[in-house]
């Protein structure tokens, strides 16, 4: 079944984009948690990090490294990285995504 992130991949849904190359689209997260708040998805259709596969090591590799660029190009020096995997973890959306969170201090541990 489609998820709501495959919808904004599809052009579906409209979202408030940041970032976007073959590989993967950022955009600002609906509910945001703190001044600034992104959300990264590959569009490979991956539903959470239980899923991946060896072949999505490159990939991987490509969204943390943009993960970085698109916090720094938010004007970060100091941000969280965040990735729910599972219903009990907070997941609610099954299609993988990095949430990129700063703008405030954070606190440790997280509930
Ligand atoms: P998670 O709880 O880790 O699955 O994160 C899902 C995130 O998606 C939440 O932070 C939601 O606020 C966000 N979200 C849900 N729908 C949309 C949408 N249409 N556009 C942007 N962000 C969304």
């Amino acid at each position: 079944m489609a998820t709501i992130f495959d919808k904004i991949i599809s052009g579906e849904l409209p979202c408030d984009e940041v970032y976007t190359d073959d590989k993967c689209l950022a955009f600002k997260d609906i509910t945001p948690q703190a001044p600034t708040h992104i959300l990264l998805i590959p569009r490979k259709p991956i539903k959470s990090l239980q899923y991946l596969k060896c072949e999505d090591q490159e990939l991987m590799g490509h969204l943390l490294l943009k993960s970085s660029e698109i916090a720094k190009a938010a004007g970060l020096e100091s941000w969280r990285t965040v990735i729910n995997t599972g219903a009990e973890s907070g997941q609610t959306v099954f299609h993988l995504h990095i949430h990129i969170i700063g703008g405030r201090k954070l606190s440790w541990p997280p509930g």
